[in-house]
């Protein structure tokens, strides 16, 4: 069993609450208070919570913008024997958060590992989404411009796992918006809103409805979003086989395979790629 107190010169990643407070562990907090240093994406946000805690374990940040650069300090004092605790703003670190680099590091310089874990919105939403975990994909953030995000999607259209998104709430109109127009409509979607905070919310709608839902309460579009979408039934391949084949023929008499593939991919928001092989297979008889 993995110990309670820091162990010197380990790195462990310790999950923070996604909302409610009481979701740190036990565990979580006699690492905060025994490590020699704690690597924070916001150490003014994390001290809010450290000063609850009655923790006075100094802290350094470590975001996005100087995990690259702060590496290497922090790497030799691991190596010196001191022992680190690496937190984000909320949830567990490395997911959509900062991290990943400084474990890479650790791992390649022989450093020991240990997760503390605990929340993480991805996994709490997918735990309440009513829709199959037993195999998911997490996406993160969408990319922010609408025609990118389309993109994205549409590289998604024949996944049958279910999907797991988060967003904010400015622009979750806009993501509904795509995910029916590019999944369709049929779509199982789990709206899961600020949990475990004051006014968590989680709904279980189809991607035709969600966005008349979101729409009918200003209140809806405010705070965190994770967003589960239930998979594919049938691969997009072979749901729209016909329709696909009967496009290509029509578009392969006026344009070429490359120009036919791209039309067809985006008329039915399937992938390029697949688009491509079909008409290259149609071209050639
Ligand atoms: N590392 C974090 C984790 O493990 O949960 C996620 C960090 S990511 C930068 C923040 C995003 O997670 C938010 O924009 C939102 O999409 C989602 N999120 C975080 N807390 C949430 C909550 N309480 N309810 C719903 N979504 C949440």
């Amino acid at each position: 069993m993995a110990e309670t107190s820091a162990t010197p010169g380990m790195l462990y990643v310790v999950a923070t609450p996604i909302g409610n407070r009481a979701e740190l562990s036990p565990r979580a907090h006699q690492i905060l208070a025994t490590v020699d240093l704690i690597a924070a994406e916001d150490t003014r946000h994390s001290g809010i919570l450290l000063r609850t805690l009655d923790i006075h374990t100094p802290q350094i940040s470590l975001h996005e913008h100087n995990e690259t650069r702060r590496v290497d300090s922090l790497i030799a004092r691991l190596v010196a024997g001191e022992s680190i605790a690496l937190i984000s703003d909320a949830g567990t670190p490395g997911i959509s958060d900062p991290g990943f680099e400084l474990v890479r590091a650790a791992r390649r310089s022989g450093i020991k590992v240990g997760p503390v874990s605990g929340p993480c919105a991805a996994i709490a939403a997918l735990s309440v989404a009513g829709l199959p975990t037993n195999r998911f994909v997490f996406e993160g953030f969408l990319p922010d411009k609408a025609p990118a995000r389309r993109r994205r999607l549409a590289e998604l259209v024949e996944e049958t796992r279910t999907l797991i998104v988060f967003e904010a709430g400015r622009r979750l109109a806009p993501m509904l918006t795509d995910c029916r127009t590019v999944l369709g409509e049929g779509r199982s979607v789990t709206i899961a809103r600020e949990l475990t905070k004051r006014f968590e919310e989680s709904v279980q709608t189809d991607l035709a409805k969600s966005e008349d839902w979101l729409a009918a309460d200003a209140n809806r579009s405010r705070g965190e979003f994770v967003i589960c979408i239930a998979g594919a039934d049938t691969p997009a391949s072979q749901r729209f086989s016909v329709e696909l084949d009967t496009l290509l023929t029509e578009l392969l008499a006026i344009a070429g395979t490359r120009q036919a593939a791209q039309i067809a991919s985006r008329t039915l928001g399937i992938s390029r790629n697949s688009a491509y092989q079909r008409a290259l297979r149609l071209a050639q008889g």
